[in-house]
């Protein structure tokens, strides 16, 4: 018995359509780290050829990627010292300098690379400080070995269009970065749904490629790409006032049937998951009941009749988006997604 993570090609051809339809003048760095936000590289094709550049946060992840593509791969978190460098300019990898030591490290390479320049312009996560900025693009300029193949920024509240934060940081970059000699890069999925003044040169969506909302709703426009699924292994009628699971944290307000279903967070379904979390089990919501444990959760199928074996979905389906899913566990898509565990099994469904 075993949990299927069905990985939709045409959702995703569709998907990054769409995002050509939104922003048809910008180049696309499709963001795949965290392999593919837990979508498998291997099974994600009409990203990897339909995108200008491909993103991902460690070399690790890039030598992987290099095996499928030739296409230009940008390593996010660039290079720490002589061996990392040295291994990026050899497999041909563009990377992103947002670090002091990262510049003295390049421009004492005589090597040809590429590289991304990251303005810290208010997230206070990663990127060169607006104090220095403007002296490392002159820095690297003077380097004919280094070619600065764009300048980037992140911004911290792109969900939220009417945080004022957002253009604070736009007016940063704006201002402080001599943008027009080169290209610029600043949308994530949020920022480029939201606001087209913010496309710039090069976009940079992630979690939208998967068919998942940047925002809590559902997006009509998008299609789930990842539909998961796991058998119903077990059914038996419960009474009223009987309790279902670890520390019986769901007690029956009614005679009942309980559906036990294997998957658990052993597979990557959410432990926090709440009681009432919708199950999809042949087109219809049931609602989890009791503690999601490692390998099994169970869920309130009330009168109606299943085979053992029946598919329930967990989420991924037009009927069940993993937006709510999330929503019920307290967290992201993003989350859900790349938290699967090696216990689950791809398949690449048309
Ligand atoms: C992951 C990432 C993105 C994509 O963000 P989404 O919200 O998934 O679209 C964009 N830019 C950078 C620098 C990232 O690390």
């Amino acid at each position: 018995m075993q949990v299927v993570a069905k990985i939709s090609q045409s959702a995703l051809e569709h998907n990054i359509n769409y995002i050509k339809s939104l922003s048809p003048s910008s180049k696309i760095m499709s963001m795949v780290k965290a392999n593919a936000y837990g979508h498998q590289i291997e099974y994600i094709e009409p990203i990897l050829s339909k995108s200008d550049y491909l993103a991902v946060s460690e070399l690790s992840e890039g030598i992987e990627l290099r095996k499928l593509t030739k296409k230009p791969i940008v390593i996010l978190s660039g290079p720490f010292n002589l061996d990392d460098l040295t291994l990026m300019i050899d497999n041909e990898f563009q990377f992103v300098i947002h670090e002091m030591s990262q510049v003295s490290l390049i421009t004492s390479s005589a090597k040809d690379m590429s590289v991304w320049l990251k303005l810290d312009s208010g997230m206070h996560r990663l990127g060169l400080s607006i104090k220095d900025f403007p002296e490392v693009i002159k820095t690297i300029s003077r380097n004919k070995n280094i070619k600065i193949e764009s300048l980037m920024t992140h911004f911290a509240n792109a969900d939220d269009p009417q945080n004022l934060k957002n253009d604070e940081q736009l007016n940063c970059f704006k201002e402080k970065v001599q943008y027009l000699e080169f290209q610029n890069s600043l949308c994530n999925s949020a920022a480029l749904m939201n606001n087209e003044e913010l496309h710039f040169d090069i976009i940079r969506p992630g979690i939208m490629l998967y068919g998942i909302s940047p925002f809590h709703q559902k997006n009509e426009n998008l299609k789930p790409v990842m539909e998961i699924s796991a058998p119903i292994m077990s059914i038996r009628h419960i009474k009223k006032g009987d309790s279902v699971g670890y520390g019986s944290t769901y007690t029956a307000d009614k005679d009942t049937n309980i559906a036990t279903i294997g998957i658990g967070y052993g597979d990557g379904y959410p432990r926090h998951a709440k009681n009432g979390t919708p199950v999809l089990i042949n087109g219809k919501k049931y609602p989890l009941a009791g503690r999601v444990s490692m390998d099994l959760i169970t869920v309130d199928i009330s009168n109606d009749h299943f085979q053992i074996g029946e598919k329930a979905i967990l989420w991924g389906n037009e009927n069940l988006p993993i937006e709510q899913v999330a929503e019920f566990a307290g967290t992201i898509g993003y989350e859900l997604t790349s938290r699967l565990t090696s216990r689950v099994q791809f398949q690449v469904a048309e």
